[in-house]
């Protein structure tokens, strides 16, 4: 089987000859091919580079391509800094009045932002060369909440949260994130990704409670399920943090995949995830695969792979892997996941 048939394979419910694999590795993968964040993030050229090389050389049967978090957030007027040596982040909010920031929430403004396009032509060109070879995952970060949030700014997003008068404007700024944001599952589909992913990093538990997770996100993310199926675009839900406390709800959402961090009880997850979502991830990217030695990588993967029993998993780092994670330890994990 190719890597591209593997995860399809697993994704669709169907057997295959051994557990895919594939890494969150875009911060790596541009370390390895000699290249500062900077010259990585604006030229597809290298952006294509990059993964391919990084998936051929370890093995991988899939590419997760990302450039960094606030790709949305910089089309519609999030004031960004791009540093050299890391991902570009938001600094500050597009507007601090909530019906303005409501106005300026379009998805047409995606295919108007340059960092958008070369995103879409780096998807356009990894899938060109590797074909049916490997799979290729667009991430579109980030989902309505998290847009939301980035946009208006944290500190008011979140005092906004919690009173009730402001609910509706709220729900409604949400409201315009989520239609940017279907968009951009769109535009990664088109560009000839094989499958998308979002992540929805400020939802988890570890920043909002449950009953807020599902007023403000879980109607959103329902929502995005059922129109991307509509449209055969299979996803990957990606919640940052502890998911205990919502597992079960995620799960009744039904996506093609949740890609879960390592500081959820992965025991449970499986037995909760069994027949809805397939699990990508969990492992931890910081603690294991950056500080940690081959035999402990090792050691992880392994507990992963028993804990899913092989079935029903794209075995992975649970989030991004930091520039520098040793090779040797890339190394222990493929082998791991090879010799199951
Ligand atoms: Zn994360």
């Amino acid at each position: 089987m190719t890597g591209y048939e593997r995860i399809t394979a697993v994704i669709n419910g169907k057997k295959t000859d051994r557990v895919p694999m594939m890494l969150h590795n875009f911060m790596a993968a541009a370390g390895e091919a000699g290249m500062s964040m900077g010259e990585y993030r604006r030229s597809p050229q290298n952006i294509a580079k990059a993964h391919i090389a990084a998936a051929r050389k370890y093995g991988l049967d899939g590419i997760l391509l990302d450039i960094d978090t606030c790709m949305e957030a910089d089309a519609i007027g999030v004031p960004i800094d791009f540093p050299d040596d890391e991902p570009a982040r938001a600094i500050g909010a597009a507007s601090k009045d909530i019906d303005a920031l409501i106005e300026l929430m379009t998805p047409d403004k995606l295919l108007k932002n340059d960092r958008i396009k070369i995103m879409l032509e780096a998807v356009y060109l990894i899938k060109k060369e590797v074909g049916n070879d490997l799979l290729v995952r667009g991430n579109c970060d980030q989902m309505a909440f998290s847009l939301a949030m980035l946009s208006y700014g944290m500190s008011d997003f979140m005092a906004d949260l919690l009173d009730e008068d402001c609910e509706e404007k709220i729900l409604q700024l949400i409201d315009r994130a989520y239609a940017v944001h279907l968009e951009y599952h769109k535009l990664m589909h088109q560009a000839g990704a094989d499958l998308t992913s979002f992540g929805d990093s400020s939802c988890g538990p570890d920043l909002i409670s449950r009953d807020c997770y599902m007023k403000f996100s879980y109607p959103f993310q329902k929502r995005l399920q059922q129109d991307l199926e509509k449209m055969n675009i299979k996803t990957v839900c990606h919640i940052c943090g502890n998911l205990d406390n919502i597992i079960e709800d995620v799960a009744e959402i039904r996506f093609s995949a949740i890609e879960v961090d390592y500081k959820t009880n992965i025991h449970n997850a499986a037995k909760v995830l069994d027949g809805k979502s397939v699990m990508f991830g969990p492992i931890d990217p910081s603690g294991v695969f950056y500080f940690g030695t081959p035999q402990r990588v090792a050691e992880e993967t392994q507990k992963v792979l028993e804990a899913f029993d092989g079935k029903r998993l794209v075995i992975g780092a649970g989030c991004a892997l930091p520039t520098g994670t040793p090779k040797a330890n890339i190394r222990a994990f493929t082998e791991t996941v090879k010799n199951f």
